[in-house]
């Protein structure tokens, strides 16, 4: 089959963790490497980092990345809707010189969606689509601005427009069956993947030389958070609970990511670990390669996620398979992960730092790599060939 996959927004060989970069990315590129790799040919439209670059490049055997429009890079993500109905028009007239006819549209984030949906309606398409974050969820559950109504509408559009809205979390998917009272037929739940070669437990004499270069501690303990610096991702939360850590305990907690759509998260974190005295236990290293991650996760003891809101969690997934468990807030796809697994690490209701503070303390304290049958188990279902395959599935019943 041919798949037009529309990522407008962000490109899926953006620099993960860094502004409107992240776990995104991640799946677009591996799903589309898994889809390539079965023989479907994976067109995948997304802006054009600067202007030397080819409009096509091929990114692997029968996947390509494409730039349609003009002028898209520079533009801010909050000013790209305008643009959607040219970057629909655009990628037409491509698909028209080459002769193409795509089976499906599979448009992620709601820009895409909406150019998605006019492709639809010009080839007589099914359009499948990801929001990856939906402006409601976000505007109820996490603090500060607020999403515009705009996109609250153009969501709930999409939804009741598109053929199959796709999820890679059930929480997600009951969310969106609730939001815009949808028909459960028209929605596939297909997780993310980890590329097990890349994110795996080293041997405990690199685990150690890891710790050592990745600015954890030998002795002591490391605590690990990975992230786009955003109010969504909740750090403050962490930050605020290791300020309630024994003064004897020797951690150091690691913050792994850039700044996001703004400075003001990043500094308002830095300002509270001034205040409250931390500024010789927590570190921010900024963006970080995603090819180097695995040694980071390697070197902590523990990884928390005190997110308000994430569609799946690839942190989450990430620090399992290379060993090393998680405290999380149940959300995304990662109460499905560890709430089955007491290895995996634990889930911690509510936002109370004391609670935090208790459930970091008595995991460093008994903290060691996760077994590795607790791995091959608990992260079976997790695999980009398993979501490739249901991503047939589902296509199949359109
Ligand atoms: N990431 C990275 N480098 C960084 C920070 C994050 O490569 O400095 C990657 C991380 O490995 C993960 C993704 O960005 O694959 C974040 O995904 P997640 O689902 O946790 O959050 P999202 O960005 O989708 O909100």
């Amino acid at each position: 089959m041919r798949l037009a996959i529309l990522s407008i927004h962000s490109s899926p060989m953006g620099r993960a963790g860094s502004k409107d970069t992240g776990g995104m990315s991640t799946y677009l590129r591996s799903l589309s490497s898994a889809l390539g790799r079965k023989g479907h040919q994976v067109d995948l439209y997304t802006r054009r980092p600067n202007s030397g670059r080819e409009r096509v490049e091929n990114l692997e055997a029968n996947v390509r990345l494409i730039y349609p429009g003009d002028g898209l890079a520079e533009l801010d993500k909050n000013h790209l809707f305008s643009h959607c109905p040219a970057v629909a028009d655009s990628i037409d007239r491509f698909s028209r010189l080459e002769k193409i006819n795509y089976d499906f549209i599979y448009s992620h984030y709601w820009l895409s969606g909406i150019s998605g949906r006019l492709l639809k309606k010009r080839w007589n398409k099914p359009h499948l689509i990801m929001f990856h974050t939906l402006a409601r969820a976000k505007n109820e559950l996490c603090p500060g601005e607020k999403e515009p109504q705009l996109r609250l509408e153009t969501e709930a559009e999409l939804a009741r427009d598109c053929d199959l809205v796709v999820t890679a979390a059930e929480s997600e998917k009951r969310r969106i069956l609730n939001y815009y009272n949808l028909s459960i037929k028209k929605t596939a739940l297909i997780p993310c993947g980890i590329e097990r070669s890349v994110f795996h437990p080293i041997n405990e004499k690199c685990r150690l030389d890891s710790k050592l270069h990745k600015g954890a501690q030998a002795s002591g303990k490391t605590i690990l958070a990975v992230g786009r610096i955003e109010p969504v991702k909740g750090f403050e939360l962490l930050i605020e609970a290791v300020s309630l850590l024994p003064s004897e305990d020797d951690f150091k907690v690691v913050i792994i990511g850039g700044e996001g759509s703004g400075r003001a998260p990043l500094a308002a974190l830095k300002d509270k670990v001034f205040d409250l005295g931390l500024s010789d236990r927590v570190f921010f290293t900024g963006v970080v390669e995603h090819s180097c991650l695995p040694f980071y996760y390697n070197a902590a003891d523990i990884t928390v996620i005190p997110s308000y809101y994430e569609s799946f969690g690839l942190v989450a997934l990430e620090s399992i398979a290379c060993g090393t468990p998680v405290i999380a807030s149940p959300v995304g796809g990662v109460p499905e992960l560890v709430g089955q697994n007491n290895a995996f690490g634990c889930l911690v209701k509510g936002r109370d730092p004391v609670s935090w503070a208790a459930a970091i303390r008595k995991l460093y304290t008994k903290s060691k790599p996760i077994p590795h049958t607790a791995l091959e188990t608990g992260l079976t279902p997790y695999s980009w060939p398993d979501a490739a395959e249901k991503l047939e599935l589902a296509l199949s019943s359109l």
